[in-house]
């Protein structure tokens, strides 16, 4: 459905984007994940033909961005970081609008408007006044004119960005409700935003992909060893010194008990494989009561932040 090749965009002498390839297949939800500054927003305006690349090759539906802008833009939908609403107009009057400026006859515009009213869940206000609707109101008018014209391709610039926790489930679920008709990319700074909704994750870092995978991919390939936190009953000196004479443990710390109670105390336990058998028979055999063990999962927005940070700050190095 996408495929970039070597895509760079320069302004002036500085390169804010690329070099940058990669592929995205039909009906694919792919975030595109960077801190602000990375170059999402320049790389979504080359894929919405709303900027030209300095060179390299973007293709969407076999068409190229420079060659063919007028047939790309046809079948592209974008909601740029501002979605241009007109603010004196009311939801069902703007929609149309957009659906008239993109091609679409008097007709067939208000009849995909109904359709698009009842997908974006904008039916209730669909008289009301754009600039009377709330923040969460007005991205879904924006999301509801990028798809208005039945584009193949979505191209959202951070339609989560602002949005409290309620409107981010229903954002999240709008989202994936389209994936049937849409191939999707959206762009966000925030891991635990867009983690759910995408099949997909793409870290940008300086004009660069520098990770690509599902969450799950990212944070185990970065995430060296393991780490598990361990509850027992009874003495907690005793206890910490069982878990460091496990084969494979790098480091045993008290940290705060995960329930309470007289005696009970918990432990991190870093080590270089997976040796939660081990922990547990070395406490068993050793007389402690053992009460929980669980794998401690890392903050995801910790590991986004090694990806995506500049290399000076930036320990780990992860390829595409
Ligand atoms: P993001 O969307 O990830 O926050 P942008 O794509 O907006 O990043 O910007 C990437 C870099 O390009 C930034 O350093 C920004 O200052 C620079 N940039 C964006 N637009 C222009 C422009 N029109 N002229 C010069 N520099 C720009």
């Amino acid at each position: 459905m996408i495929e970039i090749q070597a895509l760079t965009k320069y302004y002036g002498a500085r390169r804010v984007v690329g070099p940058i390839s990669i592929s995205i297949a039909k009906g694919e939800i792919v975030g595109l994940l960077g801190l602000n500054g990375a170059g999402k927003t320049t790389t979504l305006r080359i894929l919405a033909c709303d900027l030209l690349p300095s060179s390299g090759s973007v293709r969407v539906d076999g068409l190229d961005v420079v060659d063919n802008p007028d047939e790309v833009r046809a079948r592209v939908g974008y909601l740029p970081d501002a979605p241009p609403l007109y603010d004196e107009m009311t939801v069902g009057e703007y929609l149309v609008f957009a659906a008239r400026l993109r091609g679409l006859g008097q007709e067939d515009a208000e009849a995909r408007v109904e359709e698009v009213l009842v997908s974006t869940q904008l039916d209730r206000v669909r008289d009301d006044v754009i600039s009377t609707l709330s923040h969460g109101f007005r991205q879904r008018v924006g999301i509801a004119q990028a798809v208005v014209h039945r584009p193949r391709l979505l191209v959202l610039d951070e339609p989560i960005s602002g949005l409290d926790p309620v409107q981010i489930v229903e954002m999240r679920e709008l989202v994936r409700n389209l994936r049937h008709h849409h191939t999707t990319i959206i762009s966000s700074h925030i891991l635990s935003e867009i983690s759910e909704t995408c099949d997909r994750i793409l870290v940008i870092r300086d004009g660069e992909i520098v990770a690509a995978g599902t969450e799950a991919e990212l944070s185990s390939r970065l995430v060296e060893g393991a780490e598990v936190v361990v509850t027992v009953r009874g003495d907690a000196g005793q206890a910490k010194r069982l878990l460091a004479s496990v084969k494979g443990v790098t480091a045993v710390e008290p940290v705060d008990a995960t329930e309470p109670g007289a005696d009970i105390s918990s432990f991190r336990v870093e080590a270089e494989r997976d040796v939660r058998q081990e922990l547990c028979r070395a406490l068993v055999l050793g007389d402690v009561a053992l009460l929980g063990i669980a794998k401690n999962d890392r903050e995801l927005e910790s590991i986004f932040l090694r990806l995506a940070q500049p290399e000076s700050k930036n320990g780990a190095e992860v390829q595409a």
